[in-house]
C-alpha cells in the first residue's frame, strides 16, 4: 500500500505521516528532507541555491543515507529548499530517488507537496493536510524556539507565507490538492486526534477497495 500525504508547511503533515507509517507498518520517506538536504548543501558551499548549477550538483551528490537530520530543521535550511525546489532538473534527480524508494513491494508513506500528484499518482491513498497560517506559524515557532532560534511570529508568519506562495505558484510540480485526495484540516486538532482522522480516512479507503 502506498499512502501519499501533501501539504504545506508546518500542517502537521509529516507527523500524520510518521503516525500512519507506524500504525500500518510502512517505511516513510520525509521528501522535504530531500530539499532541505540539497538547500543546506549549497549554503555550507557558500553557494546560492537559486542557481541551477550549484544546486544541481548538491543533488547529484545528495547521500540519503547521511542526512543532518538536525540541521536541515533550521529556517535557513527550509528557505533554501524551497528555492532549489523551484529548479525542473533538482526535481528531476529527486524525484528518481523517491519513486524508487516508492517501488518498494512491502509499500510506504511518502509526505511532502507533489506526491499524490506527481511522485505517486496511483497512490492507494491520498491525504492533504492543512492548517490555518496562523496556527501553522505558532508551530513552526515553537520548534525553532525549542533550537534556539531567535524569530518573532510576524517575521516567521511572512517567511512561512512566502514559502507556500513559492510552493504553489512554481510551474513544475506545484503544491496543490490532488483531485481525489482527502483533505485533513488539523488546525484546532491534537496531534492524536489528527492521526485518528487519518487512520479513518485510509480504512475507509481501503474497504472502499475490498
Ligand atoms: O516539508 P518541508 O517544509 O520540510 O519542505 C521544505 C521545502 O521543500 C518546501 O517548502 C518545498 O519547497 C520543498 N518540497 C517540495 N516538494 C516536496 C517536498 C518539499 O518542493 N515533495
Amino acid at each position: 500500500m502506498i499512502i501519499a500525504v501533501d501539504g504545506p508547511t508546518a500542517s502537521g503533515k509529516g507527523t500524520v505521516a510518521k503516525n500512519l507509517a507506524e500504525h500500518y507498518g510502512l517505511k516513510r520517506l520525509d521528501t522535504g528532507s530531500l530539499y532541505r538536504a540539497v538547500g543546506l548543501a549549497v549554503l555550507d558551499a557558500g553557494g546560492d541555491p537559486a542557481d541551477v548549477k550549484n544546486a544541481v550538483a548538491a543533488a547529484e551528490a545528495l547521500d540519503l543515507s547521511a542526512i543532518d537530520e538536525h540541521r536541515i530543521r533550521s529556517s535557513a535550511a527550509g528557505l533554501a529548499a524551497s528555492k532549489v525546489a523551484v529548479i525542473p532538473e533538482v526535481r528531476a534527480v529527486l524525484r528518481r530517488a523517491q519513486q524508487v524508494f516508492a517501488s518498494d513491494p512491502q509499500g510506504a508513506v511518502l509526505d511532502g507537496r507533489d506526491i499524490g500528484t506527481v511522485i505517486c499518482p496511483n497512490a492507494d491513498v491520498k491525504l492533504f493536510v492543512t492548517a490555518s497560517l496562523a496556527e501553522r506559524t505558532r508551530r513552526r515557532l515553537a520548534e525553532l524556539r525549542g533550537r534556539g532560534e531567535a524569530i518573532n511570529f510576524e517575521e516567521l508568519q511572512a517567511q512561512i507565507a512566502e514559502r507556500d506562495e513559492r510552493d504553489m505558484s512554481r510551474k513544475d510540480s506545484p503544491l496543490f490538492q490532488a483531485p481525489d485526495a482527502h483533505l485533513l484540516d488539523t488546525t484546532s486538532l491534537s496531534i492524536e486526534a489528527a492521526a485518528q482522522a487519518a487512520y479513518a480516512i485510509v480504512d475507509a479507503a481501503i474497504a472502499a477497495r475490498g
